[in-house]
């Protein structure tokens, strides 16, 4: 494991963070707009490597500053090019990320915490429970990751992401600290340049993080983990219900959707065999979504080591999305990616994390029965 290090993470920091920084430093904020561009399009995190900047800034930045990344611990290509990496953060921490390449279209699903507090009981993430929110820098450093590993430097300045979904472990909304910011360096054209549209954060229903999100997300797009049309159902799969329930969830979705013509909110819908996916659930969910400018996700459960639930039934599911397409409702079902690789849709476990804590448990019990 690194050692902890007090320099500050330049990729915490949005454009406006960097050019107070560099203001703080003595110089003049367009350097902010420099750096940006070394960093992540020319894929350059050297300070001595940064020609443009005179010697005192270099030896300055040196002393101040790195551009923290993760190593990369794992690196699965999948069979039908969907490709998973496990980072190993500076604490000992790891998380999951997800390339999944589609056409013209090119989606990463970034994690936003180490784990996860929700405890929804079809996602395999809760079972590791909850470690701790990842940084901005964190969150933007998958993006360096995957931009490095699938285009730089072969690639030189083009783009190699068109899309970010913040659906890998953990809520989005309860880590809006670091969230706002990581979103900020993603649309920002020195960085990344991904259009608000497609940078998509995903949520299990965190009411006062989507009025938030309305008044400083900038217009990303919305998703929302629904996957229960009734408040009965939904406090048993996804627990977080009880505290907002489905007529609080959807009244703010109103509020979030309501000033943005064109657009609709995504709700997601994970299969279940016998549990959420009959024609009365179908007919349930059409009257949740009334009046709200929606498009339908079904996701079939990806099953993992022990889960309770089995996927639906394709009949069932060809049911399902038959009865909310026939009442107006756009409905897709998403294409399972990455399936031999576990990195589908709620198979973001960090596997090796587990292992690697146990075995560290172990090594220390047995140091204290040596000493
Ligand atoms: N906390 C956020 C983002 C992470 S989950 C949220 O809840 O939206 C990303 C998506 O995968 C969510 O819709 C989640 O409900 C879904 N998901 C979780 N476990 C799944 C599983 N085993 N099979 C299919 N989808 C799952």
């Amino acid at each position: 494991m690194a050692e902890p290090s007090d320099k500050i993470n330049l990729l915490d920091l949005d454009r406006a963070g960097l050019h107070a920084l560099f203001i703080e430093l003595g110089e003049k904020g367009f350097r902010a707009d420099q750096l940006m561009k070394w960093v992540y399009h020319d894929g350059v995190d050297d300070f001595d490597a940064m020609t443009n900047f005179s010697k005192v800034l270099r030896a300055r930045l040196n002393e101040r500053c790195e551009v923290r990344l993760p190593t990369i611990e794992a690196d699965q290509p999948s069979r039908d090019g969907t490709r998973k990496w496990l980072l190993r953060l500076s604490d000992g921490n790891a998380v999951e990320m997800v390339y999944i390449p589609d056409g013209e279209r090119a989606t990463l699903c970034v994690s936003s915490q180490a784990g996860c507090s929700l405890n929804c009981s079809f996602c395999s993430t809760a079972r590791q429970g909850f470690n701790r929110n990842l940084t901005a820098g964190e969150m933007i450093a998958q993006l360096v990751v995957a931009q490095r590993r699938v285009g730089l430097p072969e690639n030189r300045g083009e783009r190699v992401l068109t899309n970010v979904v913040l659906m890998g472990m953990g809520e989005p909304l309860l880590n809006m600290e670091a969230v706002l910011p990581a979103m900020n360096i993603m649309q920002d054209d020195l960085a990344f340049g991904i259009s608000k549209r497609r940078v998509t954060l995903s949520t299990a229903g965190v009411v006062p993080g989507i009025d938030r999100l309305l008044q400083e997300g900038g217009g990303v797009s919305l998703a929302v983990s629904l996957h229960a049309p009734d408040d009965a159902l939904r406090d048993a799969l996804v627990p977080i219900n009880k505290k907002y329930p489905i007529a609080e969830l959807m009244a703010a979705c109103r509020r979030y959707i309501d000033d943005k013509p064109h657009r609709a909110i995504t709700f997601e819908y994970v299969m279940l065999d016998g549990v959420n996916d009959t024609p009365k659930h179908a007919r349930k969910l059409i009257a949740v979504l009334e009046g709200i400018p929606s498009k339908v996700n079904l996701i079939p459960f990806n099953p993992f080591p022990n889960s309770p639930y089995r996927t639906s039934t394709p009949e069932a599911l060809a049911r399902f999305q038959e009865i909310l397409i026939r009442s107006g409702l756009s409905t897709m079902v998403r294409k399972t990616r990455g399936e031999d690789i576990d990195a589908a849709c709620g198979q973001l476990a960090g596997k090796v994390l587990d292992r690697t804590r146990r075995s560290a448990r172990h090594a220390g019990a047995d140091i204290r029965s040596v000493s």
